[in-house]
């Protein structure tokens, strides 16, 4: 193909890294400290001022890339452990180095940290809502495909049980999750053939789950789908369209009351489109697991900004911010933050008695790994064990 459409309009790691995805007046800056051979260590922040839709906390997420980012450079930073709870103000990511070195990436930074950490909120206001109940990662569609990835592990890691794309599933080291598409039951002309076919091809490690509102009404479809999978049917999954949907959770309460009345009270019903915290909520009860799109990968970003605290050492930040060091403690008891200057040696007490911890940490020394990064299944029981201690509401 000759001129067009040869290239994704993306850029390589190699081209962040190397700040080719800067805001030009970073690279004005650096240019006009190496003519006045000005070079400073600055010490500088990582915070929310505030976080959007008025959440109460947010889940940091977005940490690995960070330090992929930094692994050429011999910056020091210390970071929040990725998956902790936050709250607006509280600083996640500190850097020390010479300016000049790092200014080139700033845009960067923010960019991993403002939308993996949206995504990963989003996907643990979503588990708030949903309980133990199983939640999908779909949101892959939504957006650029170069990306999948990312908005998949922010997700697993927020709290969601699965992703639905390969490649996802893969880094995360997952099996990738769904039901099978409408195109296949209209293609095959028949939904009976089309769950025969199914579980006659798949291997039975895949859970069998088929959608119910493809040709005809959900409840007889449903019937249809048990009778033709009997026990081998995990789930009935319910994505009709808004033009349809009536009183959406009369429709899913119907279906779970012909399966019961049929003795097919082990299968499962999944419901998906358009789904938010909100409406998890709403339909709590007669669901057990939720496929989520849009709401995850178009989460609201957490506007994170980055600020010099400190230039050779001396305490100094622009109007609005704290100049200096700090350090980070959190309450094992009531979970509580506690931001401290560092020049303060005494340690802060929390009005609980309960026991200080310092959350705060190098992760890179000179550009050295300082500890070996947790897995996405880690992180994820981080945040899960945080969401249930901390009695997290929406
Ligand atoms: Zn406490």
């Amino acid at each position: 193909m000759e001129g067009r459409a040869k290239n994704f309009f993306i850029v390589s790691e190699k081209d962040v890294k190397s700040g080719k995805t800067t805001d030009v007046y970073f690279k004005k800056t650096v240019e006009i400290l190496q003519k006045a051979k000005c070079s400073k260590q600055v010490r500088a922040e990582v915070r929310a001022s505030s976080l959007p839709e008025n959440y109460s906390w947010a889940v940091l997420s977005g940490i690995e890339e960070v330090i992929c980012l930094f692994s050429n450079l011999r910056a020091n930073i210390q970071i929040l452990p990725e998956g902790t709870i936050f709250k607006e103000e509280i600083p996640v990511l500190e850097i020390v180095g010479e300016y000049a070195e790092f200014a080139m990436l700033e845009t960067a930074i923010l960019g991993l940290l403002c939308q993996s950490s949206g995504i990963a909120t989003k996907a643990a206001r979503c588990r708030v809502a949903a309980g133990n109940k199983t939640i999908l990662s779909l949101g892959a569609r939504r957006m650029h495909p170069i990306i999948a990835p990312m908005i998949d592990r922010s997700a697993f890691i927020g709290g969601c049980d699965g992703v639905s794309t390969i490649k996802s599933a893969e880094i995360l080291q997952e099996k990738p999750q769904g039901t099978i598409p409408h195109s296949l039951i209209l293609i095959l002309g028949s939904q009976e053939e089309a769950f025969r076919l199914f579980h006659e091809t798949e291997p039975s490690t895949i859970k069998r789950i088929v959608p119910i509102d493809t040709l005809g009404d959900e409840k007889f479809e449903a019937i249809k789908a048990a009778q033709t999978l009997g026990n081998d049917l995990f789930a009935v999954w319910l994505d009709t369209p808004d033009s349809r949907r009536g009183d959406f959770k009369r429709i899913i309460e119907e279906v779970r009351w012909e399966l019961n009345l049929r003795d097919f009270n082990n299968i499962k019903i999944f419901v998906s489109g358009g789904l938010d915290e909100y409406s998890i909520q709403r339909l709590g009860s007669v669901v057990d697991g939720y496929g989520v799109g849009t709401a995850l990968s178009n989460a609201p970003v957490i506007n994170f900004s980055m600020d010099i605290v400190e230039i050779n050492g001396i305490p100094i930040a622009k109007r609005g911010k704290m100049s200096g060091s700090k350090a980070v403690y959190r309450c094992t008891n009531c979970y509580q933050i506690k931001v401290v200057s560092r020049k303060n040696d005494l340690l802060p007490s929390c009005s609980c008695n309960g026991r200080l911890q310092q959350l705060f940490l190098p992760i890179m020394t000179d550009g050295r790994l300082e500890r070996q990064l947790p897995s996405p299944q880690d992180i994820r029981t981080y945040v899960l064990r945080q969401l249930e201690n901390m009695k997290l509401k929406l």
